[in-house]
């Protein structure tokens, strides 16, 4: 692939929004050329809409940091700039549906971070190690909305990668989970800049994020689901009972899961081997945000640790450790996952990556 495809990032302001202009800054097949944000960051140049609030360690991107950002409203002004839109925008649900819908409308592919199309029967919510699958819906989803190039993309809520993968893992070696309780540690990048009051963090765990359980109950079971007749049917096999907290960590969210078995019970050796041995459609096409191996096991009975773990794979690998048999369930282990890269802008990138290889941009 010689020649870059053009991409815009709506919400370029944002955490995310800069982790992708971190993460796209030598990226082999996409280049920024659009970037807007809200009506007060636009008009500006990017260096001056994030003075003061550039989250990144590296600089912000020599190409970036005089570029016009534009007010993610106005459509037609990413017309001819880009092909493939990045959204990291934080508006009311409505705002989005109809900010993204309308990004899709005038023939661009959307890529979004935003939970509020997760729903949609026609929307596929992609893992690509999981559901490279459901990318077969987007010729459904174009015709039933009369949109001729656009289409419509998101990814899961930031929270699920780190048991997710993991889990897909055995279910695609033949293992059936009917049961899962799940207790998550997150970051406080997940909350968006500034977050929650320091305050409140400083000495402290809050045990409540708003939605976020519901949305780690419900879905999974969309991510497993099967497209069929144009809508993706859930498959509803696994029965989740999630608890996410608030933990005062920069970046990396923890997952604490036990699982149950139905049928045949893998024992902790042949879990293990799973992991170790677990590749997808990613890998095999040698994406270059794939990271190679998906699933870092640690053997050291106090690891994953965010501090230590969270940028394994470049962040994109999902690090698992302490698996160990379960006296209520059958098994428990505990799950990393960078959320600001493979739970947002880098898992985003690992999608568009799907598309452009799949043809569908
Ligand atoms: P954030 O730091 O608060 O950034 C929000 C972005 O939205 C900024 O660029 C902001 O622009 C823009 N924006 C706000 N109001 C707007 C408007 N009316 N029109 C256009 N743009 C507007 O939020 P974030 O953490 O980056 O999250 C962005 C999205 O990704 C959210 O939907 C969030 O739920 C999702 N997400 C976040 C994470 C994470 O780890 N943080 C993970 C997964 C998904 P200005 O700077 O101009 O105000």
């Amino acid at each position: 692939m010689d020649k870059k495809l053009k991409v815009g990032i709506i919400g370029a302001t944002g955490m995310v929004g800069q982790n992708y202009l971190r993460l796209l800054e030598n990226h082999p097949w996409f280049e920024v050329s659009y970037l807007a944000a809200s009506p007060n960051s636009a008009g500006k140049k990017y260096a001056e809409a994030v003075a003061g609030r550039w989250h990144m360690h590296s600089a912000i991107p020599e190409k970036i940091k005089n570029m016009v950002v534009e007010d993610a409203s106005q459509v037609e002004k990413a017309m001819g700039k880009c092909s493939l839109i990045f959204s990291a925008v934080e508006m009311e649900k409505a705002a989005i549906l109809a900010t993204e819908g309308e990004y899709a409308g005038k023939g661009f592919g959307v890529v979004s971070n935003n939970s509020a199309y997760r729903g949609a029967e026609d929307v596929p919510v992609v893992v690509p190690e999981i559901n490279a699958d459901h990318l077969g819906i987007i010729p459904a989803q174009q015709k039933k909305h009369g949109w001729d190039k656009g289409f419509l993309v998101v990814k899961p809520n930031c929270s699920i990668q780190s048991y997710m993968i993991p889990i897909y893992a055995l279910l695609k070696a033949g293992y059936c989970i009917d049961k899962m309780i799940v207790t998550t540690l997150q970051a406080l990048s997940g909350a968006g800049y500034p977050g929650p009051a320091a305050i409140d963090l400083v000495d402290n765990i809050i045990p409540f994020i708003s939605g976020e359980e519901e949305k780690s109950e419900s879905e999974p079971g969309k991510i497993l689901g099967k497209v069929k007749n144009g809508r993706i049917v859930p498959d509803e096999s696994i029965k989740i009972s999630a608890h996410c907290n608030r933990v005062p960590v920069t970046d990396g969210h923890i997952a604490c899961a036990s699982l149950s078995f139905s049928g045949k019970k893998p024992d902790l050796d042949e879990v293990l081997h799973i992991w170790q041995n677990f590749s997808s459609i990613p890998q095999e096409l040698k994406l270059p945000f794939a990271p190679i191996p998906a699933i870092v096991y640690r053997e050291e009975i106090n690891r994953p640790q965010p501090q230590k773990d969270r940028d394994a794979g470049n962040g994109m690998a999902v690090t698992v450790g302490r698996l160990r048999k379960c006296n209520v369930f059958d098994i428990r282990f505990v799950g990393l996952h960078h959320n600001t890269v493979r739970g947002a802008a880098g898992g985003s990138i690992l999608t568009a990556e799907l598309l452009k290889a799949k043809g569908y941009i």
